[in-house]
């Protein structure tokens, strides 16, 4: 349906914004008072009711252990928690779904990677390929594998409007090079990495490649066949779904390969005290009880998403982000940190002589949400040289209202602190 979401200009879209917001009971809060305004999608989003209504439903109704019981329950619970395998598989299109790992999120399937994987292949001296603009999650496993086995990190550069240098990313390859490991749109600057290109490059160098996608799958559409990244990581957090449960995606000739990461129940197929044979995969990298209400959850948010389309979100958070750099470009203390021509709905910005805590601080006296700090970006701060930004950032639930309304809270902090 197409209606007319904006208070200001019309905008036609496929998003009927109203009634989306009505999925989202949290919306309907107050903060000291105020209407919350919650712009800080990137650490983590709301979640719909249809999420937290089949949560409630499994644990009133469905409660059970998976993989192990021949009892009703057991085969509810198991099916639910590999019907939510499919969707995933769906909403990525992967070859197949045992190539769909829950994990505890994003930060856990990197931990996987570079402790299997990458422990598998990397030697001394070796190499591992990431870029300053990653979030600490897809560092410092990499640094970590790399003082074990003394090998050494390389870091794409960017330039100042915070866009890789792709030409210097193929510089860093080399016959050294083991790993390559990339966000695909950043936390801290709302850059939608070229990780098509960046995929391609790695594999003519014969070099597998991970992409962070903690951001990737909330606003583009994905599909890892079409890209032919080896592996591709997300939490279910910032996908509408629960926190405590995310992905690895995972090309199974590759995880057919790799070692497990933890030992113990559902992972093995035998075990005697001489030796131990492993599960075939999913389960060997699923060692004991899963968070099975977490996949559950997840599961109902990619299929609510997919009803509403990924498409229609991006178009419409792309009007938003449109909208919302011009309104707060024309303030004129304020600088957007971040200016790619490929953005999502990300706007990190500072205010000349104030620290971005006091812009969040007093933003939240007006019921608006934003998130201040490096954003586990501490190299990347260092890059532009500020210590921290501030960050609204916009799905697909934020109307063009809210972000006037944080443009007159910015105008007041400046009021405030000059
Ligand atoms: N990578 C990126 C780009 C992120 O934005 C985040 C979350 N802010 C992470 C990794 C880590 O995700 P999680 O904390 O859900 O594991």
């Amino acid at each position: 349906m197409s209606v007319e979401v904006n208070t200001k200009e019309s905008v036609k879209t496929s998003i009927d914004v109203e009634s989306i917001r009505r999925d989202f009971p949290i919306l309907e809060s107050k903060i000291k008072g105020n209407p919350l305004i919650y712009l800080d999608n990137a650490a983590t989003t709301q979640k719909p009711k249809v999420v937290i209504e089949r949560m409630n439903e499994y644990y009133f109704a469905q409660n059970s252990n998976v993989h192990r019981g021949v009892h009703t329950l057991s085969e509810i619970a198991t099916n639910a928690y590999e019907d939510a395998r499919e969707k995933i598989k769906t909403l990525i299109n992967a070859a197949d779904s045992k190539e769909i790992i829950f994990t505890r999120g994003t930060t856990e399937s990197i931990n996987l990677v570079a402790n299997s994987y990458g422990r598998m292949v990397v030697k001394e001296g070796d190499e591992i390929i990431i870029s300053i603009m990653e979030h600490h999650s897809n560092i410092v496993p990499w640094q970590i594998l790399a003082e074990e086995k003394k090998a050494k990190l390389r870091i794409i550069p960017i330039n100042d409007n915070g866009e890789l240098l792709i030409d210097e990313f193929e510089k860093l390859l080399n016959e050294k090079t083991k790993f390559v490991s990339v966000v695909h749109i950043s936390n801290s600057l709302g850059t939608i990495n070229p990780i098509k290109k960046i995929i391609d490059i790695s594999h003519n160098h014969g070099v597998p490649i991970l992409i962070d996608g903690a951001q990737g799958i909330m606003h583009t559409a994905v599909d890892v066949q079409e890209l032919d990244c080896d592996f591709y990581v997300f939490s279910g957090h910032k996908l509408y779904g629960p926190t405590g449960i995310g992905v690895l995606y995972g090309k199974s000739n590759l995880l057919n390969t790799m070692p497990p990461y933890q030992g113990g129940g559902d992972m093995i197929r035998s075990v005697t005290f001489e030796k131990t044979t492993y599960n075939d995969i999913p389960n060997k990298f699923e060692a004991g009880t899963p968070n099975i209400a977490g996949a559950v959850g997840l599961g109902t948010a990619i299929g609510y998403i997919l009803k509403i389309g990924i498409n229609n979100i991006a178009e419409y958070e792309n009007e938003l982000l449109k909208y919302a750099t011009d309104v707060l470009s024309s303030i004129k203390e304020l600088k957007i940190i971040g200016t790619a021509k490929e953005k999502a709905s990300i706007i990190s910005f500072v205010l000349e002589n104030i620290h971005p805590h006091d812009i969040g601080t007093v933003l939240d006296y007006e019921g608006i949400a934003i998130r201040t700090g490096h954003h586990c970006t501490q190299p990347l701060m260092h890059r532009f040289n500020v210590p921290a930004t501030a960050r609204a950032s916009l799905a697909f639930y934020n109307t063009k209202s809210e972000i006037d309304a944080i443009s007159e809270g910015i105008k007041k902090v400046i009021k405030v602190f000059n």
